[in-house]
């Protein structure tokens, strides 16, 4: 792993709290911000690496390059002192997993290093169906961040399938549900209104803004 990488640097930190954040982040907008600053806050974390995927193991379309996916997300948090980019995921030449990236994370920090990977709660129901479900809670605190028109029964419905005293902050609680501040944000909403010629401005942070009309990424008007 390139030693610049925020985990490389973050390795020998005693005690460390750290928050995994991922995703395609495409493109990454204000609602994973929110959502990271939520956790960091409610569960003192002392930093958040967003990771974003390189090729996801259940794609269903194609993501914009690893390569600007990875630089948007670098501009959105560049200002924040505690969000950082990780290419783990990006430059892994095989299809990840969370678990696998999960496995990384144990063999790289200290063993006192805590792990608390933070999703949507869409996001949290894909993670334990897709493999190695023990194992995933094993090696993190699953964070179930609510989202706009989820329907958090359904979650709930599922974990107690996976055992009692799972949900909550409670001591063997493994997953835990975070209320943030609603956003009805996508980044496949965003990705259509850019394809249809409307501006992405405030729903995703001004440099990210920016570099998509420079760029002209996903797609413009006559262009
Ligand atoms: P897409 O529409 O392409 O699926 P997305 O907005 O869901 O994009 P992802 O990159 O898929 O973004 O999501 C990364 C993580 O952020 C996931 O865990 C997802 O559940 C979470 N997330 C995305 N948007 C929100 C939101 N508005 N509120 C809370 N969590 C969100
Ligand atoms: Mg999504």
């Amino acid at each position: 792993m390139d030693r610049d990488d925020p985990i490389y640097r973050l390795r020998d930190r005693p005690s460390l709290r750290l928050g995994v954040m991922g995703g395609a982040f495409d493109p990454i907008h204000v609602a994973h911000l929110v959502t990271a600053e939520e956790a960091l806050q409610q569960f003192q974390l002392d930093e958040v690496v967003f990771m974003p995927v390189g090729t996801p193991p259940h794609k269903m379309r194609e993501l914009a390059p690893a390569e600007f996916r990875y630089m948007l997300a670098s501009v959105a948090t560049a200002g924040h002192p505690h969000f950082w980019v990780s290419r783990y995921e990006i430059d892994r030449e095989e299809v990840g997993f969370t678990v696998d990236t999960l496995e990384f994370l144990s063999r790289t920090l200290r063993p006192d290093a805590r792990v608390f990977f933070v999703t949507g709660a869409d996001a949290v129901l894909d993670i334990l169906t897709w493999k190695d479900t023990n194992r995933v809670l094993e090696l993190c605190t699953l964070i179930a961040a609510t989202r706009p028109g989820y329907d958090l029964a359904r979650l709930a419905g599922v974990l107690e399938h996976l055992g009692p005293g799972l949900v909550g902050p409670g001591p063997d609680g493994k997953v835990w549900i975070m209320e943030v501040p609603a956003l009805a944000i996508s980044s496949s909403m965003i990705r259509e209104r850019l394809a249809s010629g409307k501006a992405a401005r405030y729903l995703v942070p001004d440099s990210v803004a920016q570099l998509i009309e420079k760029t002209r990424a996903y797609g413009h008007p006559g262009g």
